[in-house]
Parts: structure tokens; sequence; C-alpha cells
């Protein structure tokens, strides 16, 4: 309990951090990269060669400060949030349809099992793509040379809707599993560590909670826990 007490201002404090700055950083970012991309275009071809390795580095530092971004975008917006009762698949499919093209790059195709006639859910849809965006690129990532990504969602004892997304993945050791959606926690070379701690707390705050089940050398689901009464009362702060 203690734990999670430490862990949950942690949370909060780096997620006021975040949107006080990422929302910012946009604006400059885009004109850096449409710059570097016009200086790269006005050198000449001998020139380019003693060059390529500084584009390579600028071009792959700018991606890493994209990563952080793309991380935080919904709470890097408060002011946009707004809850409504809204069709879960629906939110589903517009985040897989964002993700198709990234998909198609690393040959892995979508399977989905929606149960029909889930009820509404009462939540902040930005915030919930942003957990689905957040969790199906880790699942993308962790599938370099392709696969099926199953998506299903499901209603659990007429109380929670359920999203799983299942990869076909590395896995993850027990100690790994312990220690997702600490801020920072990264295997990853040009990771953030961010992905998962803002998708936690975005969760927490819907009064749900995220169930992870890993096999090493066969693949992981995370499953999205979410009450479908989470009425503003219950709502946590
Ligand atoms: P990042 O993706 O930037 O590393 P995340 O918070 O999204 O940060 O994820 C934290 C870590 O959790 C990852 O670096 C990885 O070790 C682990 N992880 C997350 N999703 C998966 C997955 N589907 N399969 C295996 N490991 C995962
Ligand atoms: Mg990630």
């Amino acid at each position: 309990m203690e734990e999670q007490i430490r862990k949950s201002d942690t949370l909060q404090v780096v997620g006021q951090l975040a949107a006080g700055i990422a929302h910012e950083i946009r604006n400059p970012m885009t004109a850096l990269k449409g710059f570097i991309q016009l200086l790269q275009n006005s050198i000449d071809h001998e020139e380019k060669d003693d060059f390529s390795l500084y584009f390579d580095v600028i071009t792959s530092e700018l991606q890493r400060i994209e990563n952080i971004i793309t991380d935080f975008l919904v709470l890097a917006k408060p002011q946009a949030i707004k809850h409504e009762q809204k069709d879960i698949i629906q939110i589903v499919q517009e985040t897989m349809d964002l993700l198709t093209a990234q998909a198609t790059l690393v040959n892995v195709q979508f399977h989905t099992e929606f149960e029909p006639s889930l009820p509404l859910l009462y939540c902040e849809p930005n915030q919930l793509k942003q957990v689905f965006i957040n969790i199906m690129k880790n699942a993308l990532e962790v599938m370099p040379i392709g696969g099926t990504l199953t998506v299903s969602v499901h209603a659990k004892d007429e109380k929670f809707i359920v999203v799983s997304i299942k990869d076909e993945g590395e896995g993850m050791p027990e100690e790994r599993i312990k220690r997702l959606g600490e801020p920072f926690y990264t295997t990853k070379e040009k990771g953030t560590g961010l992905g998962l701690m803002v998708s936690y707390k975005i969760i927490e705050e819907h009064g749900g909670y995220i169930d992870v089940h890993s096999e090493i050398g066969l693949g992981t689901t995370f499953s999205i826990i979410l009450p479908i009464n989470s009425s503003e009362e219950n709502k946590k702060e």
C-alpha cells in the first residue's frame, strides 16, 4: 500500500511537469525538422557524405524528443479533457487506424474480436486513445519481424469492459512486469519509459486497472479493465 501511494505521488508530479512543457515543444520541433530537411537538400552531394553522420545523429535525437512528446500528448492538453459516454470499440478502432501504417511497415496484422452490443463507457476518449496507442506501439516494437496483434473488447461480470492487446513478442520476465509504469523505466535504447507510466495514470483516473500476462518467447497480453459505471463520484481525483 505504501509503495502504491509513493508511486502515484511520483506519477502526479511527472504528469504535471509534462503538461507544462510537452505542448510547447511541438512547434519548435516542427520548425527544426523542416529546416534540417532544407539544409540536407541544399548541401551538394559530395559534402553530404562528410556530414551524413551529423545528420543521422540530429535525426535520431529529434526522433527521441518526438517519442517523449508522443507518449505524453494527451496529458499535455489538460484543458481539453472532457468525459462523455462513448462507444469503446470506436475508440479502439480509431487507435488501430492511426497505427495501420506503422503496423504494415513491420508486417504486423491486426486481428480483432469485438463483443457486440456493449454498453457505452463514461470516459475521456482522447486519454483512452493515448493508452491504447502507447500499449499498441509497445506491442509493435516487440514484433520487429511481424506477427499478429490481437485486439479484443468484451464485457466482464456485466460491470467491466476489458480491452486486451496481445502481441507475439519476446515476453517479459517477472522482474520487468513488476517495474512497468515506473517513470523512466525502459529496456530500449531509444525508449522513454513514459508510455506505460502515462497509461497507468490515465486508467487509474478512470477507476480501472491494467493486468499484464506474459510468457517468455511467446508474447504478452495487456488487459485494460474499465468499470462501466465509472460516474463522476467514483472517479478518482
Ligand atoms: P518505452 O516503450 O519507451 O521503453 P514504456 O513505458 O512504453 O517505455 O515501456 C516500458 C518498458 O516496458 C519497455 O521498455 C519494455 O521493457 C517493457 N514493455 C512494454 N510493453 C512490452 C511488451 N509488449 N513486450 C515486452 N516488453 C514490454
Ligand atoms: Mg513505449
